[in-house]
């Protein structure tokens, strides 16, 4: 299982054992993929409860992925959507979400979920061609780090006003502290922090759970930089 920075494993397996309640397919598809290469691509369980939790609070209904693999964070998103939520999932490879697809079926959420195979640039640029322009509540990236940027301004169009952006490894596992130390993601990354650190089109927070996530929330479009809201 994948740890949250800053935690001992004693202290990181007290906060999942006190916290997570991961319903037992998640812990099956968790399962599954552990024995996959780049498992740990996955997101962490309490990463998963956590989206839950924003996905409750914000009362979604439509929401975005990017980035599926075999579906664990799609899976904990759809479970916690109301009855006639829907997800956008994006990913370029058939073969990781045919795990996914087996898994949304099991749990009876597929009618719930639009998965989009190919470059996630082309499908988020298709969406905005749909007339999906600030349709959507919530929005999750955790596809490929260089184009991050791209992705999150994709995002920010997509999402309507008081809609949350969510990015994951934003702590690229400590390496942001050296963003010139030659590894294109961590680069990418660490500039892209430093963009939405200052980025007055939304409200920031970065947690530090699995490998770190950022929440950005976007504001009003008619506020002038700097305002309060
Ligand atoms: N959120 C997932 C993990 C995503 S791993 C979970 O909870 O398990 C990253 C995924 O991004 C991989 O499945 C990979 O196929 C996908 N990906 C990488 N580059 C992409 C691109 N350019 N367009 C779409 N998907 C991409
Ligand atoms: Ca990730």
């Amino acid at each position: 299982m994948k740890q949250s920075l800053g935690l001992s494993p004693e202290l990181h397996d007290y906060l999942v054992e006190h916290s997570v309640r991961e319903p037992d397919l998640l812990r099956r598809l968790r399962e599954e993929t552990a024995s996959m290469e780049r498992s740990e691509m996955q997101i962490a369980p309490e990463q998963g409860a956590f989206m839950a939790m924003l996905v409750r609070i914000l009362g979604a209904r439509h929401t975005l992925e990017i980035g599926v693999f075999t579906g664990y964070s799609s899976l904990a998103v759809a479970l916690a959507l109301p009855e006639e939520g829907r997800i956008t999932a994006c990913d370029a490879s058939e073969v990781y979400t045919s795990v996914a697809r087996r898994y949304w079926r099991e749990a009876g959420v597929s009618d719930k979920i639009d998965l989009r195979i190919g470059d996630a640039t082309g499908t988020l640029e298709r969406l905005l061609k749909e007339g999906r322009l600030r349709t959507y509540d919530f929005a999750f990236i955790d596809a490929d780090k260089p184009s991050y940027d791209v992705y999150y301004e994709y995002a920010l169009k997509l999402v309507r006003e008081g809609g949350l952006i969510v990015l994951d490894n934003v702590l690229r596992n400590g390496r942001v502290l050296e963003p010139d130390s030659g590894d294109d993601s961590t680069t990418a990354m660490a500039a892209l922090n430093e963009k939405i650190f200052a980025d007055e089109r939304v409200d920031v927070t970065m947690v530090p759970i699995g490998d770190g996530m950022t929440l950005a929330r976007r504001r009003r479009n008619s506020t002038p930089a700097g305002a309060a809201q």
